[in-house]
């Protein structure tokens, strides 16, 4: 993992698995007033790590902007279940979500992006999905999300 600091903005690239251990969890943000993680290289969260993050991520001052960006589907599908995963001022600005031609069965990720693929709720519209329409390269149909939309996306709406 690495990290960049400038003053109190944040930036964490998470390589590989979080689990017990993760160096990210060190990392005193007491004073931080913004925190990107980038989870491009992120492969695996076992529950120690779910627990760890829960742990780390209640001591981000409530004031902080806290942005996931690049996430693999494996830590969309936490932020999607477990209250408090992501902290009340959290947003996923991007994660890579599989798509599949119901052809030839050929599977895509595709990077979904905040404001573009979906949209979390504002004070006058309910969050709402934008997917993509993206043909397959082979056959000219469009691909299917390959992902219940309801499950991977009830992070748009779950509130710590
Ligand atoms: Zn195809």
């Amino acid at each position: 993992m690495k990290i960049n600091k400038t003053g109190t903005s944040y930036e964490f690239v998470i390589e590989g698995a979080i689990g017990e251990g993760s160096t990210i969890f060190a990392q005193d943000v007491r004073d931080a007033t913004r925190i990107v993680m980038n989870a491009e290289k992120m492969t695996y969260i076992n529950s120690i790590g779910v627990k760890n993050w829960i742990l780390w991520t209640v001591r981000i001052p409530k004031s902080c902007a806290f942005i996931l960006t690049k996430a693999p589907l494996v830590m969309i599908n936490q932020a999607s279940t477990v209250v408090g995963f992501m902290p009340p001022s959290g947003q996923v600005e991007s994660f890579n979500a599989p798509f599949v031609c119901p052809q030839c069965d050929t599977e895509k990720m595709v990077l979904l992006t905040a404001g573009k693929d979906y949209h979390y709720a504002t004070a006058d519209k309910p969050s709402r999905l934008n997917l993509p329409t993206i043909n397959c390269a082979k056959c000219a149909v469009p691909l299917e999300p390959d992902f219940v939309e309801a499950k991977v996306f009830a992070f748009l709406d779950l509130k710590s």
